[in-house]
């Protein structure tokens, strides 16, 4: 089963806002099993809404539009439904009556502008707004198998109420024993580009096959997300099982976590683990690494804090490895700490050979010291430092 989105508005458009529901519908028709192929972003524009609605009939079988159901005169979703499905605009009275109901109790009275609120396409089912003024409605469109749509208000509150309430338990009905599973796992990686890392898998990533393997990266970390369709629960989790050991196997220890996995939650579950304490020592990250441990919301109580050292611009040079430790030691000893991340003063950024950050890590039997080279696009330098002195922490932690 395909779906798509139709989100409709001059504000999406020009880029006055962000098209927030059609991420949100999307989590939620994947939920049920139906496979979203199109996002559709259109202006308060008649016929690039016909349009729209045209092209979504001709590959979809669910369509959600939001938007464009207001009372004013840029609000045409009504009207592109009308014309699309060739019938007019018809009163519903009981709309009507909710709609007048809705003004006494807000102690206002109702613009006549606001009745048109009341109307909908002919053949069209409305679909209730319990909180606000714009009912949505559902209407088949499309020869020779019409398309089903559902066209909701914008205000996004407004929006998921009515998904929820009507047109999601519409949609498991009208699925009915169609119904597949897609389920999806998310693997976090780091430590490797990311065109290295697919190298290292055998064909996964390609189009067509199944489970799909998505890769994405922000920041340095990558992300595999694998997702599975089949026709029951347990058969998609059999598939996803399967290509997880796969990439496991290929990527060993380059697999760091799942889901919202990130490094620090990995290194502090291993130092919970170990009954351990930590603390960050930090030059170039400038207090970086201390607030990701500080705002990491499992086993909180493990860390201790951290100190970070200025980075006076004139003397970029790196900590000798002796300087590092120091630096360690001292802050493992103020903060009371068994174990201490520690890095050094960033290098002047993409010189040529690059130049290099020190990572040390101090543990009860030892210090640890590693150097990583610093370069790449500026806006990540400081992030992906940040990360390789974590995933340092992760791969000495693991050997202990
Ligand atoms: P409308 O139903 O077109 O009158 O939209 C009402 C309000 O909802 C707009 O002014 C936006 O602030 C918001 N809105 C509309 N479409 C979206 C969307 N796709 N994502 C997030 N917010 C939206
Ligand atoms: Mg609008």
């Amino acid at each position: 089963l395909r779906g798509e989105i139709i989100a409709i508005g001059d504000e999406l458009t020009s880029g006055a806002r962000l098209d927030t529901n059609s991420q949100w519908l999307s989590q939620q028709l994947t939920d049920l099993g139906i496979r979203v192929i199109a996002h559709t972003t259109i202006a308060d524009d008649l016929p690039a809404m016909i349009q729209a609605i045209q092209v979504a009939s001709d590959r979809a079988d669910f369509v959600i539009c939001s938007g464009g159901l207001g009372p004013t005169a840029d609000d045409l979703t009504r009207d592109a439904f009308a014309q699309s499905a060739g019938v007019s605009l018809e009163l519903d009275p009981a709309a009507l009556k909710h709609l007048r109901l809705l003004f006494r109790v807000r102690k206002r009275e109702m613009p006549k502008q606001n009745e048109i609120q009341a109307y909908f396409p002919a053949g069209s089912q409305v679909i209730p707004n319990p909180h606000g003024s714009a009912p949505g409605f559902e209407i088949a469109i499309g020869d020779p198998v019409p398309a089903r749509f559902f066209a909701l208000p914008g205000v996004p509150a407004e929006l998921f109420e009515m998904f929820l309430q009507t047109v999601r338990p519409r949609l498991e009905l009208l699925i009915g024993r169609n119904r597949k599973w897609i389920q999806h796992r998310v693997l976090k990686c780091f430590g490797v580009g990311e065109s290295e890392l697919e190298s290292m898998l055998p064909d996964l990533i390609r189009r067509g096959r199944t489970p799909t393997v998505g890769i994405t990266v922000s920041r340095a970390t990558i992300t595999l997300r694998i997702s599975a369709e089949a026709a029951a629960a347990q058969e998609s989790q059999r598939l996803i099982d399967e290509t997880e050991q796969i990439i496991r196997g290929c990527l060993g220890d380059l697999v760091f976590g799942e889901e919202a996995d990130e490094l620090q939650h990995v290194v502090f579950r291993r130092i919970a683990a170990l009954n351990g304490t930590l603390s960050v020592a930090e030059v170039g990250t400038g207090g970086l690494l201390c607030d990701w441990f500080s705002q990491a919301d499992e086993n909180r109580d493990c860390f201790r804090g951290g100190l970070v050292r200025l980075q006076r611009a004139d003397a970029a040079q790196p900590f000798e490895t002796a300087g590092l430790q120091e630096f360690a030691a001292e802050t493992a000893r103020v903060l009371r700490t068994d174990y201490c991340l520690a890095i050094g003063a960033f290098p002047q950024a993409n010189t040529n050979p690059p130049g290099e950050v020190q990572i040390g890590f101090l543990t009860p039997r030892r210090f640890a010291v590693t150097t990583k080279s610093f370069a790449g696009h500026p806006d990540i330098l400081r992030h992906r430092a940040a990360k390789q002195a974590l995933d340092f922490a992760r791969l000495q932690l693991a050997a202990e």
